[in-house]
């Protein structure tokens, strides 16, 4: 394929993970630099005035457990309840009747706060690969509290950094919501990785290296630029061993992924100029059958908002990407960051 955008003819490529089709359009292809986000208005609140600060514990939703575990004043993360929590974690919500055809369930479930860093004016970024790899084990730790409440069905952890990205608050932080049903999009993505695997014999994800593709490899984890990228310079970071959930990673593993986290964070904030984003965790429902198991592989997606969702993707479900995956692959990889493993 010509790297010259010029030669270039659009291109409708699959997703084979979450079965849509994108659209690779190069004329309206513009080069990375026209990607540099505006700086983001994001730190309306003053630091004095932000919860989440270290000395303001007292203005949050009730804390759930801090890290490490007997720390005072001298804490590195705490997880927190929302103070407005989208599902409830009242027990007796579950008393519903759900006679499994019904269109409203009770809004039981968690929607918690982990507070990343004490300080303020730090990125994920800015951390040591084991504070990072600290955040992602309390990830887990929440996790395998909620997962003792068979009513909850799929735990989303997520992050929204910037006010376009739609956070609210500018101190470091991340959610975890807990819901009692799979959500739409985690069923699609079952039901598509589950056919490329009966076609093919093969997990979808565990074929997700290609070498124009890679942005950069640790011993456990793979940092790729997606075939099929709905959005400009997404980038998946995919665990190189088959793996079904999240939850599964263990310390070792974790070190080693924060430390590809924050190299792919870096390079990402250094080409693009701090862009808001939102970062994900793919996992497998909890509760899943162990046919299920050789076809869901977790992974993490960053999506860096860059572009706007309009009339033609709300209608169509298709996305046109600007940006072939191959090249914000190489835009990345470029960026040369000091060891930080
Ligand atoms: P975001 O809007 O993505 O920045 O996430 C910040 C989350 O923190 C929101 O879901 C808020 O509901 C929640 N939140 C705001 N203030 C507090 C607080 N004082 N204690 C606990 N959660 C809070
Ligand atoms: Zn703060
Ligand atoms: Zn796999």
């Amino acid at each position: 394929m010509a790297s010259d955008e010029t030669n270039r003819s659009p291109e409708i490529r699959k997703d084979a993970i979450h079965n849509r089709w994108v659209i690779f359009s190069p004329a309206r292809a513009r080069r990375p630099s026209d990607f540099k986000s505006k700086t983001d208005p994001n730190d309306s609140k003053d630091r004095t005035e932000c919860p989440f600060c270290a000395g303001h514990e007292h203005e949050c939703a009730p804390e759930i457990f801090r890290v490490p575990p007997e720390s005072t004043s001298d804490w590195r993360i705490r997880v927190i309840q929302n103070l407005y929590p989208a599902l409830s974690r009242r027990l007796d919500f579950t008393d519903g009747e759900n006679d499994g055809c019904s269109a409203a369930l009770p809004g039981f479930g968690f929607h918690d706060v982990v507070i990343e860093s004490p300080a303020h004016r730090v990125h994920l970024e800015d951390h040591s690969p084991a504070r990072i790899a600290d955040v992602l084990l309390a990830y887990i730790q929440r996790i395998e509290q909620i997962r003792e409440f068979d009513s909850i069905k799929y735990v989303q952890v997520f992050k929204n950094h910037g006010a376009s990205a739609g956070a609210s608050m500018s101190h470091p932080h991340s959610q975890i919501m807990a819901l009692p049903v799979v959500p739409p999009t985690v069923s699609a993505r079952l039901n598509s990785m589950k056919e490329f695997f009966l076609q093919t014999g093969k997990c979808s994800l565990c074929q997700v290296k290609r070498d124009d593709l890679v942005i950069d490899e640790s011993s456990h984890f793979i940092a790729v630029a997606p075939f099929a990228a709905t959005f400009p310079f997404e980038i998946w970071v995919v665990p190189r061993d088959h793996s079904s959930h999240f939850h599964e990673l263990d310390h070792e593993k974790a070190l080693d992924l924060a430390g590809l986290l924050k190299v792919i964070l870096i390079k990402m904030s250094s080409q693009l100029k701090d862009p808001p984003y939102n970062l994900m965790i793919h996992t497998a429902p909890l509760q899943l059958d162990s046919s299920e198991l050789p076809f869901t592989h977790w992974f993490i997606q960053i999506v860096p908002q860059l572009t706007l969702t309009g009339g033609f993707e709300l209608g169509t479900g298709c996305y046109i990407n600007p940006v072939f995956p191959e090249d914000a692959a190489k835009v990345l990889r470029d960026v040369s960051v000091p060891n930080q493993r």
